[in-house]
């Protein structure tokens, strides 16, 4: 028989009302586990829990906070092989970028087990004689966080560590789609010994348990990384009872390629930003602006690479590209691979749904050429492997298009001029500038987040997240 994984509520494993399956995308026979879908109800316990251990904990001792975040940290690092093949079966990616990203969730508990001692105040002189003015920081209370299927384990880590840090509880509703890597790190942190009620794991639906969350009054704030219409409806509904909102959501990232670039660095950082990880990143490169001077040299050398890339299960070895995480998201790829054709861009290398020895979501890299930045398949997120080439005079262009866009996450440009790096660095309106890198791969301890469409609220990671995760004091005392 099956385990079954269940939810952890108030300091206990609790089964849910109804369970789901886990089906791994290379191999769709292949079960990996089944996971308790929690009601309503028992997002609510699970509130409460929260709620009632949040006076405790607000107050606990921050050599504690330090040692059981430290904890997690090292049973992630000390698994990351076993949990980095556990994630790549349940959501597609390769092996090694599924181990990689196991051993960043483990290095994200770390940095903030030593942030945990770190957070410090400031005192400043009152205007008024005599008067002390004290700056802290508080914990805000119940966070709520709700993640995505793209990266099951390092962005629930990003979001639960910083929140525990700072003396806040959790509920953590993970993605349907990946609970597998959700559960495991449930697991560790239940081991390090938080006290119960602090963290939360509630697996379920969005609509059931994510609603739940958004309508509570007891949860203080929502961090969220998903879709962008669910993010704003999410949005709208929890600051209407003005709960502290934090969104990641989409990107629409551009890489200029300028003709002074070299050009493997720009076939690499096309590569990797638009198509590694099945392009299922919100930092992946989906509209590739590139100068006309190096326009037809750089389509050419970088449709060699990608009939390169070998196209098949996450877990094998060689693999370069896993498959599409589902049937649905593979739909919406191929909808868009024609919207774009429709439009007038060519569909210059693959788009097709690959047969492989096991049935599983795969699809080859798509590159479409003779795009302009009007077309829906440049403004609107894909999420696959799919990337769009805009062709541009020169730099000014380039800058110019790659703003245009109601997103802001990340953007990228290739170059060897210092003079446009330091333009683009800043006039760029993304929240990330990557010069002769790909626009996505990120540092896990400087901040992360984007502009317009793409964020909400202040950015995640690094010492940064304390913006998010505490509350400002300022303290009044005369002696
Ligand atoms: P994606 O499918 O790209 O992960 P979604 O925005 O659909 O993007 O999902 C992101 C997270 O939001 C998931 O954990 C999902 O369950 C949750 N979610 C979906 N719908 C809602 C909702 N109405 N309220 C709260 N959370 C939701």
């Amino acid at each position: 028989m099956t385990e079954l994984h269940r939810n952890f509520i108030a300091g206990e494993w609790t089964a849910g009302t109804d369970v789901a399956k886990n089906i791994n995308p290379s191999d769709l026979s292949d079960v990996v586990g089944e996971y308790a879908r929690a009601d309503r109800a028992q997002a609510d316990a699970a509130i409460a829990a929260a709620r009632a251990a949040f006076p405790a904990w607000s107050m606990s001792a921050v050599q504690d906070r330090a040692n059981m975040l430290d904890t997690v940290g090292n049973a992630i690092l000390a698994r990351k092989d076993e949990l980095g093949r556990l994630l790549s079966r349940e959501e597609g990616k390769t092996l090694p970028e599924g181990i990689g990203e196991v051993a960043r969730a483990g290095q994200i508990f770390k940095f903030f087990g030593g942030e945990a001692l770190r957070l410090a105040g400031e005192k400043i002189a009152s205007v008024r004689p005599g008067v002390d003015v004290e700056i802290t920081r508080e914990p805000i209370g119940v966070v709520g966080i709700i993640t995505p299927w793209n990266f099951p384990i390092a962005i629930p880590a990003w979001k639960i560590a910083p929140a525990l840090c700072y003396g806040n509880c959790v509920v953590f509703k993970p993605a349907e789609l990946v609970p597998g890597s959700a559960w495991a790190l449930a697991d560790i942190i239940v081991k390090a010994g938080f006290p119960a009620g602090v963290f939360n794991l509630v697996m379920g639906k969005g609509s059931v348990v994510g609603e739940a969350m958004i309508a509570d009054r007891r949860v203080d704030a929502i961090s969220f990384t998903g879709s962008v219409a669910t993010g704003r409806a999410l949005a709208a509904k929890a600051v209407a009872r003005m709960a502290k909102v934090q969104l990641e959501m989409g990107g629409k990232n551009p890489l200029v390629v300028l003709d002074d670039a070299d050009l493997p660095t720009a076939v690499n950082c096309a590569v990797n930003g638009a198509f590694f990880s099945t392009g299922q990143r919100c930092t992946a490169s989906s509209r590739l602006i590139v100068t006309a001077g190096i326009h037809d040299r750089f389509i050419a050398a970088l449709g060699e690479r990608l009939a390169k890339l070998k196209v098949g299960d996450a877990l094998a070895t060689g693999t370069d590209l896993g498959p599409v995480v589902d049937d649905s998201q593979l739909k919406q790829d191929l909808d868009y691979i024609g919207i774009g054709q429709r439009e007038g861009a060519t569909l210059a290398f693959g788009g097709q749904v690959l047969e492989r020895p096991k049935k599983g979501h795969y699809l080859s890299p798509a590159l479409l050429t003779g795009a302009t930045n009007a077309m829906r398949s440049s403004r609107e997120e894909i999420f696959g492997p799919v990337a769009s080439v805009i062709r541009v005079k020169e730099y000014d262009e380039a800058l110019a298009v790659a703003n245009d866009t109601d997103f802001g996450l990340s953007a990228g440009i290739v170059t060897t001029s210092l003079k446009h790096a330091s333009h683009f660095k800043r006039a760029s309106q993304a929240g990330m500038i990557m010069v002769n890198l790909p626009t996505a791969g990120v540092d896990y301890h400087v901040p992360f987040g984007g502009r317009k469409g793409s964020s909400y609220g202040p950015r995640e990671q690094g010492s940064y997240a304390r913006e998010f995760f505490t509350v400002v004091k300022t303290a009044y005392t005369l002696p």
